[in-house]
């Protein structure tokens, strides 16, 4: 029996989660579930799975749950804030965290399951952007298991031979497995065929409706902007402990498969499956066995083709920009994300248009001066600089 803590509930991995979970009481029992603003979702969560630590962002938010709890007979430590997600991993008794809270705000709650040594569900992919030396130095001491739920690093994990990714970047051992290239698939969003001179007629429902998966809405933004390949480049350069020119992007709007790995005698291994994250969910929350994730099965009659490209960086300047930042390294991939993140909160709330996403993000970039950052802190104030110049590239356009 696992026990489970389940950051970021209310969301769309979140909740997923939870559908896997309802199937195997079996197997999982959850006992820490946390939200950021959702009272009342998280109110049903905690009535049906019955955790013993429920975390929100706001004390009056969890004033609100305890009360709303306590008329339906369930006590359990309702708690809030940055501390409270701490105690959701610390205090809750549980061997596995789903890291699965949007953006930043998953970093603290994720390193600490990592440095206690829990079996991580990697979905908050910002967390390895901002620190992934120092996150994968935690996992290392923490003696943590990091398994991949992005559905494109759960693939290349399971394309990969056992323990790859423990063996370091230029190791002999590592070099006789034979890995030459990494692929990872991108769908290309809802935009791939938009010219770029309509591109700034986007509203935000538009670039949430992505064509194959159901997602946040941040995480549906950088899709259509390909900020969120970008962002997986960085995260599988970490993960995997490859150096990037062995990472590549290949367009594939079908999202059939999810991502492969090339081989030095030839062949190519790829992972395949519908486009629904329960898969590598599961596929986490098992390992290393299979459990049913609820996912029809694939049915490849359906498909008239499968179609590869190469991503056109002109259409995708996210894309670029993400590049760019990997390969400078130090502090700029931290900036990135911030940058990222204020950019695409603005597009969110209409103060900015969607090609101004991208413009937000490398004026940031060219104003903050690339730093070493060896300590979360240091990590923490550079992803606090670069919000605060990002705001301000924001504010200026909308008084233009
Ligand atoms: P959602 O926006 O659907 O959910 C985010 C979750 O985080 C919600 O539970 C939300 O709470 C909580 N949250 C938001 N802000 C805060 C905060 N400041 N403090 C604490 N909790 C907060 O996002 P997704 O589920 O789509 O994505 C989650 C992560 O997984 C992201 O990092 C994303 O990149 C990654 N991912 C997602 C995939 C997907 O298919 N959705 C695929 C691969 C990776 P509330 O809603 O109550 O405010």
């Amino acid at each position: 029996m696992r026990s489970l803590a389940i950051l970021g509930s209310t969301g769309s991995i979140g909740v997923n989660t939870l559908d896997v979970v309802r199937a195997h009481p079996e197997r999982f029992k959850v006992v820490a579930l946390t939200a950021g603003k959702q009272v009342e979702k998280l109110a049903e969560q905690c009535l049906e799975f019955r955790p013993s630590i429920a975390v929100l962002t706001k004390a009056e938010d969890a004033q609100l749950l305890e009360k709303v709890l306590a008329e339906k007979n369930l006590k359990l430590a309702v708690l809030y804030g940055e501390s409270g997600l701490l105690s959701a991993v610390k205090d809750s008794a549980c061997d596995t965290v789903m890291a699965a809270i949007v953006g930043a705000a998953g970093l603290l709650p994720t390193l600490e399951a990592a440095k206690l040594g829990k079996r991580v569900l990697l979905a908050n992919k910002e967390s390895l952007v901002m620190s992934g030396e120092i996150f994968m130095n935690a996992v290392q001491s923490g003696g943590a298991e990091l398994l991949p739920i992005d559905s494109e690093h759960n693939a290349i994990f399971q394309c990969l031979p056992p323990h790859f990714s423990k063996l370091i970047a230029d190791s002999k051992e590592k070099q006789n497995l034979g890995v030459e290239e990494i692929w990872l698939t991108a769908s290309g969003g809802p935009f791939r065929n938009t010219p770029i001179e309509e591109l700034n007629r986007i509203t935000p429902d538009q670039a949430c409706a992505h064509p194959n998966w159901v997602m946040g809405r941040k995480i549906s933004v950088d899709s259509a902007t390909m900020m969120n390949k970008g962002l997986e480049v960085i995260e599988a350069h970490w993960l995997f402990a490859l150096p990037l020119q062995q990472i590549r992007v290949l367009i594939h709007p079908q999202s059939v498969v999810h991502s492969m790995v090339r081989y030095r005698d030839g062949s190519v291994i790829a992972q395949l499956g519908q486009p629904d994250m329960r898969t590598p969910i599961a596929y986490g929350l098992a390992w290393p066995d299979r459990i049913s994730a609820g996912v029809a099965s694939l049915d490849l009659m359906q498909f008239s083709g499968l179609h590869f490209s190469e991503p056109d960086l002109k259409q995708f300047p996210c894309l670029a920009l993400a590049f760019a930042a990997a390969q400078k390294g130090g502090s700029a991939p931290t900036a990135l994300n911030a940058a990222n993140e204020i950019a695409v909160a603005a597009f969110l709330e209409q103060k900015i248009a969607y090609l101004q996403i991208s413009q937000v993000v490398e004026a940031t970039l060219n104003q903050l001066e690339n730093s070493n950052p060896k300590t979360i802190e240091a990590v923490l104030a550079v992803d606090q600089e670069a919000r605060q110049i990002a705001q301000q590239f924001c504010k200026s356009i909308v008084q233009k």
